[in-house]
């Protein structure tokens, strides 16, 4: 366990706290005390509180049942504190205790003492990391869902809430009725425009509770727009085991994490903000170029790797992206399909980003694998490649490397791979409908999956052809074999 105590002798090497703990003033609330807000907000947070005390952050765990009691035992019996080792892709790692989590509540214990919180005019932003489905957008109509069961409970009873969207509100329902201003709502999830995703269900989940007050939190909250990005891998036990020999210290909750981070943010708070410009935060009027840099790149290049890696055999992401060809057909994809139609964001170089990337996903310490990265790929494709597509077929661009990317992600929807072992892909999204056509032994039948129905109003036939010659010859002669030139 470590606590404040530890603090005073460190093993050598761990960096602490560079500031007085006990100085620390809360002004965050967040839902989702998760791995990834631990190694990034966090973090950010952890960098300012020298400069300004007032910024540390109460977490808010949601979930009840013995994980989430044992997880609130562990940060208080921690006094909120962890180590966050950072690896680069060489293999060197720099150890640090991370001291800007000052209290953790766990909602379902004491609704009461979150609400109080959420009232109290010292907090001024509340930010969330609650995963990219918490935000109840029913995907038929974009809309919040208020058929949600946990949502209709809480509008019966919105003063004893139990989901996200009833404690924020009734949170600023209360610093309303006390005349206090109200806070920021910050998501850090990964979705494109995510401070419009939670404007959209923050204020889905008012109007429909009273739309007086939906409108005093339209004028006087702030919905933030922000792109997140730190490889944030869940902690194994034998992870855990190693982290505390390399380290020396003996922590219950250690994190480990990319030594890359990046936080795009919009300059829109509504009472006041972090100095986060000194931790590296890049603050801006707009992030819509840098997402579209990091979907089109990143994000991008983690399937079209990951896709043929896994019909290679490769289980990491690190070995698909180390391997020689896969290597040098997602730099042509990147050098030829994608950096041409995107536009640099101010501060960056998208050659600089690419070998970024690159250098990132050869990070054996991470222990991403291939499967878990290709996982919703029906989903991921339409966000990620659809762009790119539609500007090939438009522009009347070579397809080949698109192609041969559709191709080896329909032949690893078959579930086996070159060496002959079997796996299980994961499309959440797919019935029986959509798996019959998966598992096919024709090539053009799985090519009426959803996967594609972003760019299906263009010309599409160049490319179907030459995504089933791709994959006859994948099935024939290898995945490599069918690799474009
Ligand atoms: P995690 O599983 O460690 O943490 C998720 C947290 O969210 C948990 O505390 C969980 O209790 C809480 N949660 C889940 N659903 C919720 C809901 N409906 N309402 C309230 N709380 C809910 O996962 P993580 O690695 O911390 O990732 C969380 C999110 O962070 C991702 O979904 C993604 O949007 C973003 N992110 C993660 C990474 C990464 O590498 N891990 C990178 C960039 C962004």
């Amino acid at each position: 366990m470590i606590t404040r105590e530890t603090l005073k002798s460190l093993p050598s090497g761990v960096k602490a706290p560079p500031y007085n703990v006990a100085d620390v003033k809360p002004g965050i609330v967040h839902f989702g005390v998760g791995n990834f807000f631990r190694a990034h907000q966090a973090f950010y947070i952890d960098k300012i509180l020298k400069d300004d005390p007032n910024w540390g952050i109460v977490g808010v765990g949601l979930t009840d049942g013995e994980r989430s009691e044992k997880k609130a035992k562990q940060f208080k019996e921690q006094d909120c504190l962890y180590s966050l080792t950072e690896t680069a892709p060489s293999g060197e790692s720099e150890v640090r205790i991370i001291g800007a989590l000052r209290d953790y509540l766990l909602a379902p214990a004491d609704p009461e003492a979150v609400l109080k919180r959420l009232a109290d005019p010292s907090i001024r932003i509340v930010s969330m990391t609650i995963t990219e489905g918490g935000y109840n957008i029913d995907e038929s109509t974009g809309e919040f869902d208020l058929k949600n069961p946990a949502v209709q409970k809480d509008l019966k009873n919105p003063e004893k809430p139990s989901t996200v969207f009833g404690y924020v509100v009734e949170g600023l329902r209360r610093r309303r009725d006390a005349g206090v201003k109200a806070f920021t709502v910050m998501s850090c999830d990964n979705l494109r425009h995510n401070g419009h995703v939670a404007h959209k269900a923050f204020l889905g989940y008012a109007k429909a509770r009273d739309p007086e007050l939906a409108k005093w939190i339209e004028e006087n909250a702030a919905f933030p727009n922000g792109m997140v990005d730190r490889i944030t891998p869940s902690v194994s036990a034998s992870a855990h085991k190693k982290l505390n020999e390399d380290s020396g210290l003996d922590d219950d909750l250690p994190l480990v994490a990319e030594d890359f981070t990046q936080w795009v943010l919009e300059d829109n708070f509504a009472d006041g903000r972090p100095p986060l410009e000194k931790a590296g935060v890049q603050l801006v009027d707009d992030v819509t170029d840098y997402e579209h840099v990091k979907i089109r790149m990143l994000n991008a290049s983690h399937i079209t790797v990951c896709f043929p890696g896994i019909l290679v055999g490769h289980e990491y992401v690190d070995e698909a992206v180390n391997d020689k060809e896969l290597r040098s057909n997602l730099e042509n994809y990147l050098n030829k399909d994608v950096i041409p139609t995107l536009k640099a964001p101010p501060g960056m170089t998208l050659e600089g980003y690419r070998d970024s990337v690159i250098s990132r996903f050869s990070n054996r310490a991470m222990g991403d694998q291939v499967l878990r990265v290709a996982g919703d790929g029906s989903s991921k494709i339409q966000v990620f490649w659809t762009e790119t597509v539609r500007q090939a077929l438009e522009k009347k661009n070579d397809i080949s490397r698109i192609a041969f990317g559709i191709a080896a992600y329909l032949e690893m929807l078959r579930g086996k791979n070159e060496k002959g072992e079997t796996y299980e892909p994961n499309e959440p999204t797919f019935g029986d409908k959509q798996w019959e056509l998966a598992h096919k032994d024709d090539f053009e039948s799985a090519l009426k999956l959803p996967s594609f129905d972003s760019w299906r109003d263009l010309d599409t036939s160049e490319l179907n052809a030459k995504v089933v010659e791709m994959r006859k010859i994948i099935r024939e002669k290898g995945v490599k074999a069918a690799l474009p030139k």
